[in-house]
């Protein structure tokens, strides 16, 4: 069902609740890297152009229901402003009196910046009195927090209850891309995933409800070794559980979708990253060498899938790419689905964000997603709690 738009809905005047992913990476105590607040500012602008009262709230990393200095919100505030090019008061709270008088004094056009709303453990317990003192402090409540929309808590559901809820830009589009990236339909077959990250048990999921959406799926990262056992070949030194042998199994005997895994794969004798790394064919891994990334033939293998592609959808490194010798694989996959300008490409996932910025590419990928978790869980099939809570369209 599709949901409510902020587009369709005429906010002119009104106490405005905006709940955004400002969960910024730090290092060295500054931001290191501001594209989630960037994300989040058509949104913003958009309502501080018509005129709205806008009052902001996110979470910041995991203090547990209790205020940490170094988990304030003064320094997003900061750089907030600067990209708005406009003051952002601080709304102070997030609970108690501060964010009621400041939300009331707001002016048409005025941004204000709740504090951390981690800080109050009736955030992530979605506590009743918690969401009905969020609903409070506005006349409407937008949702633009796509990577936090995995999560029940009072900002993404609670609030939802007791104010009209709808999705922002940001959400709008994430859900869009990603929906229309999981619906085959001529225009955009062949749908090609390419899957890989740490553990075949956390992606599995993924890969059963993907096998049923697309054409084929590329298989790299730590599940190969279970991939591997499941054809009857050596995992190598990899404990493959007999669980992760079926779930592999499962998949490519089920006739879903053409599951393809590496035909070379690189190895070492040790998980470090200076461990030497050796070239092995599918069928030769030796049993104390751990599969650490795909090898060339399979990149070169899967950039030819990947160019014949219409749509994309790639989740999760081919191998372990924070170290050199191990990330050609995931450096090869990248730049092929950057060089096929025909399809629609989508990427989800902390790492794989990350192997794409650092080569330059983003601008050549058609989405990036905001959403790690939350990319994840709707790539699985599953309703994000945050999205069933908006209002659903007229
Ligand atoms: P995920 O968050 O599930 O996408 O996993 C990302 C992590 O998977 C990265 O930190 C990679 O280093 C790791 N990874 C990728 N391939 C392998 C592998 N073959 N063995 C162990 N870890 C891997």
């Amino acid at each position: 069902m599709k949901k409510r738009s902020i587009r369709e809905t005429d906010v002119t005047g009104m106490t405005v609740l905006v709940r955004v992913d400002f969960n910024v990476p730090m290092r060295n105590g500054t931001i290191s890297d501001d594209s989630r607040i960037r994300a989040a500012l058509p949104t913003l602008q958009m309502l501080g152009g018509i005129g709205a009262k806008v009052v902001i709230c996110s979470h910041f990393g995991r203090p547990g229901g209790q205020v940490i200095e170094e988990m304030r919100l003064t320094m997003v505030r900061t750089r907030l402003s600067e990209l708005l090019g406009a003051p952002v008061r601080d709304a102070g709270g997030p609970s108690g009196e501060t964010p009621v008088q400041v939300a009331s004094a707001l002016s048409a056009g005025e941004f204000a910046l709740l504090e951390n709303l981690r800080f109050e453990p009736g955030e992530e317990a979605n506590d009743a009195e918690f969401s009905n003192h969020l609903a409070s402090l506005a006349d409407i409540y937008v949702n633009d927090a796509f990577g936090a929309a995995h999560r029940a808590h009072a900002s993404t559901v609670g609030v939802a209850e007791h104010l009209p809820a709808v999705a922002g830009l940001l959400m709008e589009r994430e859900l869009e891309i990603l929906g229309k990236a999981m619906t085959e339909d001529a225009s955009t077959s062949p749908v090609v995933a390419i899957v890989g990250g740490a553990k075949v048990a956390d992606k599995i999921q993924v890969l059963w409800h993907l096998s049923e959406k697309v054409d084929t799926i590329l298989i790299g990262g730590g599940m190969v070794a279970a991939f591997f056992v499941a054809k009857g070949h050596s995992g190598g030194a990899a404990l493959v559980t007999d669980e992760d042998a079926a779930a592999a199994n499962g998949l490519l005997e089920s006739g879903r979708a053409d599951a393809i895994i590496p035909v070379d794969v690189i190895t070492a004798p040790d998980f470090s990253e200076r461990s030497p790394a050796t070239t092995c064919e599918q069928s030769s891994v030796p049993n104390n060498q751990l599969i650490l990334d795909i090898g060339p033939a399979t990149a070169k293998k899967y950039s030819e899938v990947i160019s014949a592609a219409k749509t994309l959808i790639w989740n999760g490194p081919m191998g372990v790419f924070e170290w050199q010798a191990f990330a050609a694989g995931s450096e090869a996959v990248a730049r092929a689905v950057a060089a096929n300008k025909l399809a629609t490409s989508v990427i989800g996932g902390g790492s794989t964000a990350e192997i794409v910025g650092s080569l330059g590419l983003v601008d050549q990928i058609t989405h990036v997603s905001t959403g790690g978790g939350a990319s994840l869980e709707f790539l699985e099939g599953k309703m994000l709690p945050g999205v069933a809570a908006l209002d659903d369209a007229p």
